[in-house]
């Protein structure tokens, strides 16, 4: 086992573990800004009005509409989601 080897390996696992950090911020971040209120700024306001809506735009893409309303003030806001399915990503 060389130096050299056991340092590209500590790189390695650092970028794995970086990349992981970044994702789980990104999606904390991306859940509390679609919490938080648009208008009033408070969060977890929003409560969902009514079941998401479910739209087959292309075989593979699926939209996802959520409608949400701010217990606080009554904003009301929707929240678009694309999925695309897992067999055109591979
Ligand atoms: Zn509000």
């Amino acid at each position: 086992m060389s130096a050299a080897w056991l340092q590209s390996e500590v790189f390695f696992f650092t970028g794995i573990f970086f990349l992981l950090f970044s994702i789980l911020f990104y999606y904390t971040k991306t859940y509390y800004l679609s919490r938080a209120c648009n208008k009033c700024g408070k969060e977890f306001a929003y409560s969902e009005t009514r079941e998401p809506s479910i739209i087959n735009r292309y075989a593979s893409i699926a939209t996802i509409i959520s409608y949400h309303k701010c217990k606080y003030c009554g904003h009301e806001h929707e929240e678009t989601i694309n999925l695309v399915a897992a067999s055109e990503i591979y």
